[in-house]
């Protein structure tokens, strides 16, 4: 027994995140990828890595490249053990992809959203999601998906909002609802860590009232939870596929 546990083990290790998971993740967006560019199919191009620096934690989360997006692997599974200190996987951001994929200012990203229609108790309201990608359908399609859920857990799935354009509280970096690919869910009734700590770097102690059931529909579709990261949000869901591509996620 003592094998056969090592050496599921072993299948449990990972592969390391790799410039593929871009091409996997974005199907038909990104062109290819390698350790040195990314190039999307409408032509723009990055450098994987930059030269900013990423010494300290304010670095990593404030000049994130495309490699250091990947760095910290999603882990989809169960939410029993808090995150670990500044373990935020898709928390750091390379600004620059984001603007390429779904707009690069407020004019243009508005161009590409749509509405759709998210089902709430009473009936249902309609709420602007850019359509790049496929990203509108796919929230749809979470929509509906948890309207079938019981009424215990489709409470948290109220007071729905997804597009501003806006910057993250205290940084001069864009919320990803700036691009109309992130919703807060039930911004009541969750929790923020902001709310218990100002600094980035400070000990915080973890909290969280969404149920898994919302979370695992969202995660089915290629959306990330606020509520994986050591500076939580649990209200917040937002669309990042690279991070459940083959080879990409920290469980196989
Ligand atoms: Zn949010």
């Amino acid at each position: 027994m003592k094998c056969r546990w090592l050496m599921i083990g072993v299948v449990a290790i990972s592969l390391h995140a790799h410039p593929q998971c871009y091409v996997q993740g974005y199907g038909d967006l990104v062109a290819h990828a390698n350790e040195t560019t990314l190039t999307l199919k409408n032509g723009a191009s990055f450098p994987y890595k930059t030269a900013a620096p990423k010494t300290t934690w304010d670095d990593k989360i404030n000049s994130a490249d495309l490699e250091m997006q990947l760095s910290q692997t999603y882990d989809a599974g169960g939410i029993e053990t808090p995150p670990e200190y500044l373990f935020d996987p898709g928390r750091l951001r390379y600004q620059p992809f984001f603007q390429a994929l779904y707009g690069k200012d407020k004019k243009e990203i508005e161009k590409n959203l749509v509405t759709i229609s998210w089902p709430t108790l009473k009936s249902s309201i309609k709420l602007p999601v850019n359509n790049v990608g496929g990203v509108d359908k796919k929230l749809y399609l979470i929509g509906q998906e948890i309207s079938k859920l019981p009424k215990a857990d489709r409470l948290w799935a109220e007071g729905a909002t997804t597009y501003a354009y806006r910057v993250i509280k205290d940084t001069d970096r864009l919320s990803m609802h700036s691009f109309g690919i992130a919703i807060d869910l039930a911004p009541t009734t969750t929790q923020y860590w902001k709310d218990e700590a100002s600094s980035e770097t400070a000990h915080i102690g973890y909290k969280n009232t969404m149920p898994l059931s919302i979370v695992r529909i969202f995660e089915k579709h290629g959306f990330i939870w606020g509520g994986r990261w050591y500076h939580y949000d649990t209200m917040h869901f937002e669309y990042r596929p690279e991070l459940f591509a083959p080879g990409c996620t920290s469980k196989k």
